[in-house]
Parts: C-alpha cells; structure tokens; sequence
C-alpha cells in the first residue's frame, strides 16, 4: 500500500479507542493511518463482553456513553457491525439491591434516560432461564445495546479501509518516535517504516514498554485481569441483551452514586471470594446461542503487570460458575471456552489523556469502560484535537 507523504494523524494500537479515534479523525475529513502489531487488535478490544451499558457508568461518563450508543446505532444503520438492541438488564436479588435499582431509577428519571422497573415475574418472562428464587426485581434499559467483541473492531477497520481510505498497518509495530526537523511526528516501525505526521495518537493499551512508559510505568497505573467462559450453545433457550445481576449492583459507579449505596455494601458481609476476586456475574447470549459468564478481577500495578500471570484459575472459574447456577436455569452449563483478558486502569482518574507539546496525544487507561464509553470519548477528544470545539 502507497504511503501518504505526510498524515494528519497517525494512531498507535487498533483497539476500541485507536479504530474509532480514526473513525472520527476520518469523518472529520483527516488523512490517518493506524498501526496495529497484531494482525487484527487481539487485547482487550477482542476479550470482552461486549456490553454497551452506559447505564453503569458515573454521571460524567455517562455522556460519552451516550454517544457511543448513537454511534454503534449509527454504523449498524449502515452494515451489520454485530450491534444488537436488546437493552440491558440489571436484576436484583434482595431488598437492598432493589432500593438501589429504584433509586437508580430516580437519576435516570432526572436526566431523561429511558429505564423501567420490571417486577419478578415480568423479569423472569423476559429472560427465560432466569431463577424466580433469584429475582427480587430488575431495572430495564431498552436503548443499550451490546456487539459481539470479537468481530466488531475489525469489522470497522475494514469499513474505514474501504470507505474512507485509512491506511491500515497490520503486523507493525510503532517502535520509535521523534520530532522531525520541520516539527512534524516521525515514527519508526519494526518493518523499517518511517511515517510523518501532524499529530501522534497513541493507544497502547497494556503495551507500554515500547513508547512514553514513564505515562504508565509508574504506581498510578494498574491492570486488571478478568476471568471470562462461555458455554457450548444452549439447543433452544434464548434471552436478549446484557445481563447484570446483584454483584453488578454493588459494585458499579451508578451505583455507588446513589443515597443509599455506602449503608447498603457496608450492611453486607459477603463471601470473602468475592472481594478476593473481584467477581460480578453477568451473562450474554452470543447470536449463536452460547452464553458468555463472567467475570473476576485481579489487581497488580501497570509496572508488575507480569504478576497477573497468564493463568486461568479453575478455582475461581468454578466459583463463578456456581454462583451463576444461582441465577439462571440454562439447559447447559458446559463450557466450550475459557479466556483471560487485561485492560488497564487509571487510580485516581477514569482515563489517561495526556498531551505532550501539542504534537503527541496519550489516551490509555479507560479501565472497563471502554467498549461502552470509548467511541463517545474519541469522539470529543478527537474534535479538540483538530480544534471542533
Ligand atoms: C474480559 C474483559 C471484559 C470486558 N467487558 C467490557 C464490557 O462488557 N463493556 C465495556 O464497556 N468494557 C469492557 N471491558 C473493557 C474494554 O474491553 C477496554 O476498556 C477496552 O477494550 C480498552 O481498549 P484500548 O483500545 O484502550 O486497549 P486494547 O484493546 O488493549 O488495544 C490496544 C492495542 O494497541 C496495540 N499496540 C500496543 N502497542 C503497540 C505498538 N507499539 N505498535 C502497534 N500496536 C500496538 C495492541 O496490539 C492492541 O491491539 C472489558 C475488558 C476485559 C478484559
């Protein structure tokens, strides 16, 4: 493939927050490339569940996951992109749990975002499988929608190749950067590359050795690795859209927002697992039928990232799996797949966005969000950078 001469942007890493900073850079008009070191983006991007809940996220965030949601709308408007709209569900175990969901309700009510209170019996239509033991109540939001992550993102770089002439570079690594004598971004790749630019984006995800890893390598940056399963397909079961369940409740940002959220977790004590391993249970059923279950999360600084490990605990993924048993009735619980996944986390700020001589553009570290407010937040973020305020 020819190369520009000069770019107006060039991005680093392909994942949810390099392909739609392209896709808006493109929109805006913008001559981009996107270097991506795997053939097509393999991390966070492609292990996730796919769940576009803005409804889970804090008041400030949830603007950008507002407009996410307009964006999957808008591309699958054109393409199947494997966003389906089939909302979101969080469903209630006890008393507490329902006092949060109404309570979240009220806040939704405040900000014009459709959501409904479903009672157990309406819950439990909805989502076949779902135990009546389990379900005290559920919060309905019919706008969110979910993607299938291990297709989607490759998907919109095929789309942005052929519709908007980006210039993709699979198996390429950004190795080495530099300012050029003119005062334009020169990266160095693997391959013997040299591309220029106006403006350098880079979204490396857990990568962060290579470029600028004194923004990561240091104790306010953190990875969280996650536990993920999905069983062989169910014959004839099928419930739409993203589940969430009491865990969820506790412990997303929405959540914690609410008037009663401190009294309520503080009141709990929960099996000590549950904070050992960070565990939610949440469900998708893929368009094939199979149901994804998750998930876990283990903590270690960006610097001791290794720590993690890459192994897949049979001892939580059990523990998982008999808590959801809990919650659904599914005609099977075999497993056909186990995976893990690792996404970086900012401590103290929900997103790493830093510029560096107005020339070089950091954006990392959006933690488990990112699928839900990553297109939104490129969208702004991309605009002020060419200056559409
Ligand atoms: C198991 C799991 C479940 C999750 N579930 C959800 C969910 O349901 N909803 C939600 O909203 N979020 C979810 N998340 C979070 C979400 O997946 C992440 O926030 C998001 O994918 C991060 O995207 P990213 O672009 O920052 O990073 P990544 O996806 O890690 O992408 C970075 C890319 O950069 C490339 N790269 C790095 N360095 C270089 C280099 N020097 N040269 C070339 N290429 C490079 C990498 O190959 C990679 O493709 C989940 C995450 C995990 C792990």
């Amino acid at each position: 493939m020819p190369y520009k001469d000069k770019y107006d942007l060039i991005i680093v890493g392909g994942g949810v927050l390099g392909t739609f900073s392209a896709y808006h850079a493109l929109r805006l008009g913008k001559s981009v490339a996107l270097i991506e070191r795997n053939k097509t983006p393999q991390e966070a991007t492609v292990r996730n569940f796919g769940q576009i809940v803005p409804s889970g996220l804090n008041q400030e965030w949830k603007k950008f996951g507002f407009k996410s949601l307009e964006i999957y709308k808008q591309l699958q408007s054109i393409h199947d992109f494997t966003v389906r709209s089939h909302g979101s569900y969080y469903v209630a175990s006890n008393e507490d749990e329902v006092t949060l969901l109404h309570e979240l309700l009220q806040t939704d009510k405040s900000i014009d975002y459709e959501s409904k209170i479903l009672s157990a019996r309406e819950a439990c239509e909805r989502l076949p499988g779902l135990k009546s033991q389990y379900c005290a109540e559920a919060l309905h939001y019919p706008e969110e929608v979910s993607v299938d992550p291990r297709k989607m993102i490759s998907l919109v770089i095929d789309y942005l190749t052929e519709v908007y002439q980006l210039t993709y570079l699979p198996y390429t690594i950004a190795q080495h950067f530099e300012l050029d004598a003119n005062g334009d971004c020169q990266i160095t790749t693997n391959t013997k590359i040299k591309l220029t630019a106006e403006q350098l984006l880079i979204c490396n995800g857990v990568e962060f050795q290579l470029l600028f890893p004194e923004y990561y390598l240091n104790e306010e940056t953190e990875c969280v690795k996650i536990h993920m399963m999905m069983t062989k397909p169910q014959s004839s079961l099928r419930f739409y859209g993203n589940v969430l369940t009491g865990l969820s409740i506790r412990r997303y940002e929405a959540f914690r927002e609410c008037p009663s959220y401190s009294l309520i977790v503080e009141k709990n004590a929960a099996d000590p697992r549950i904070k050992q391993w960070g565990i939610h249970i949440l469900f998708k059923q893929t368009d094939n039928g199979q149901i994804i279950i998750g998930d876990s999360h283990h903590y270690a600084d960006a610097h001791d990232k290794e720590e993690l490990g890459f192994d897949n605990q049979q001892d939580v993924n059990e523990y998982i799996l008999d808590l959801a048993k809990e919650i659904f009735d599914l005609e099977t619980y075999q497993i056909d797949t186990t995976w893990t996944g690792i996404y970086s986390q900012a401590k103290k700020v929900d997103i790493i966005s830093k510029s560096i001589e107005g020339k070089i553009h950091i954006l990392n570290a959006i933690g488990g969000k990112g699928m839900t407010a990553g297109p939104g937040y490129t969208y702004y973020h991309i605009r002020k950078l060419f200056g559409h305020d």
